[in-house]
């Protein structure tokens, strides 16, 4: 049996009028999707636990079958997994932002969306300047794929500042950033890192020149996240199986990581609408050839719900159905039986271009055994089959190992 996991980041959403009281997915023309569902079981599943953020990280912990309320550390720990920076088990790990302040005031938590190159200078005279001041107590880290989003290790923290309070610098723009410094046992030193910072990057020639041209300045860090290792049991501890994940996104690499699953790389991924959705299904395929799970995560039809853009979701949601389930069904026929499951990991309204906790609709489609499902999958016919998996990091076993779906 090969078990395949497709992930539509976001997909899920709410009845909206210009849609006629349709959502999106239900909109959609997905006839791939509904094949699957006609010949499958739908159902919902709760992937945010009551009292946490509906964001991808705790959406897709859900996904992958580990439970946020056990496995979920922090969101710098996931981060540093991605940027295959292996953390000591008393490290603790930030997201590091480059904001913008202006006087006393938070301006932007993505510094005018301060580029890969900008932010690398930066971060590196960051680093030495404060090294050189503090020694060797902590390492800043350049992020990936984004100027605004770097890395934070704080080497043989006490143990009880994983329990520190800190604040997301996106919830505080506008207001007294020193009102949200971080607070708990040793924040006085990660406060004084962060007031530091402004001294030495305010004037930073890289800025001068952002100013220049009318850019915002990347003039003060923000440290939160902060998170100790994560232990995830293995996909093969677990149930006995190799496999792969393919997503543009890193957060998604660091959970794979950290699962013990491979990360593939496919040309011309990108992240948005112009990603290469049928390269995606093809490498999918290909990874099954050796392994016997794998996991594909697509973040346009996220884009789209942030966009607040119902006819781009709707492509988004089509060319999913097209590109990467079509390529599928097509292809999957080469093994002798294969498992689908489509779980997006949270809904992205496009109505409030924002995540939201809801149940998401799932779909779980298994070539050896057909059954007799609606003729169409989206948000309503899930709710109507009665199927509640109130945890939704317990679908995952389900999905693998089989049994009786809660209702
Ligand atoms: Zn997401």
């Amino acid at each position: 049996m090969k078990y395949v996991l497709v992930i539509p980041d976001g997909m899920g959403d709410k009845p909206l009028a210009s849609l006629g009281g349709k959502t999106p997915l239900e909109a959609a023309r997905t006839p791939n999707m509904d094949f699957f569902a006609a010949h499958g079981v739908v159902g919902l599943s709760q992937n945010i636990p009551d009292g946490f953020t509906p964001g991808t990280d705790i959406g897709c912990m859900s996904v992958f079958g580990y439970d946020p309320k056990i496995y979920f550390t922090g969101r710098g720990p996931l981060e540093a997994a991605e940027l295959g920076i292996a953390l000591e088990k008393d490290d603790l790990a930030f997201r590091c932002n480059l904001v913008t302040a202006e006087g006393g005031v938070l301006k932007d938590f993505s510094a005018g969306h301060v580029s890969v190159a900008e932010a690398r200078i930066l971060i590196e005279v960051l680093g030495e300047r404060l090294r050189e001041k503090h020694g060797e107590r902590f390492r800043f880290y350049p992020g990936g794929g984004t100027g605004y989003r770097n890395l934070f290790i704080y080497h043989k923290a006490d143990p009880g500042m994983a329990r520190i309070v800190s604040t997301p610098p996106h919830d505080i723009m506008g207001r007294a950033y020193r009102d949200y410094l971080p607070k708990g046992k040793g924040t006085d030193f990660l406060a004084a890192l962060m007031t530091e910072s402004r001294e030495i990057l305010e004037n930073h020639p890289v800025n001068e020149k952002r100013a220049e041209n009318g850019k915002a300045r990347a003039n003060l860090i923000w440290l939160w996240g902060q998170g100790v290792p994560p232990h995830f049991p293995s996909y093969h501890k677990r149930f006995g199986f190799q496999g792969a994940v393919i997503t543009a996104v890193d957060l998604l690499k660091g959970i794979a990581i950290h699962a013990g699953l491979d990360v593939i790389a496919v040309p011309g991924v990108t992240g948005y609408f112009d990603t290469n959705y049928t390269g995606k299904a093809e490498y999918a395929v290909n990874v099954l050839r050796s392994r016997d799970f794998v996991a594909v995560h697509v973040e346009s039809t996220d884009e789209a719900g942030h966009m607040g853009d119902a006819a781009l979701k709707i492509r988004a949601i089509e060319d999913v159905d097209r590109w990467v389930l079509g390529t599928l069904r097509e292809k999957l026929k080469e093994f002798e039986a294969f498992k689908i499951l489509i779980l997006p990991d949270h809904y992205t309204c496009v109505e409030t271009r924002t995540h939201s906790p809801d149940p998401v609709p799932f779909l779980i489609y298994s070539s050896r055994e057909e059954k007799r499902g609606p003729r169409k999958f989206c948000e309503k016919t899930a709710a109507e089959s009665k199927i509640f998996v109130k945890e939704g990091h317990t679908l995952m076993n389900l999905f693998v190992k089989g049994g009786v779906l809660p209702s």
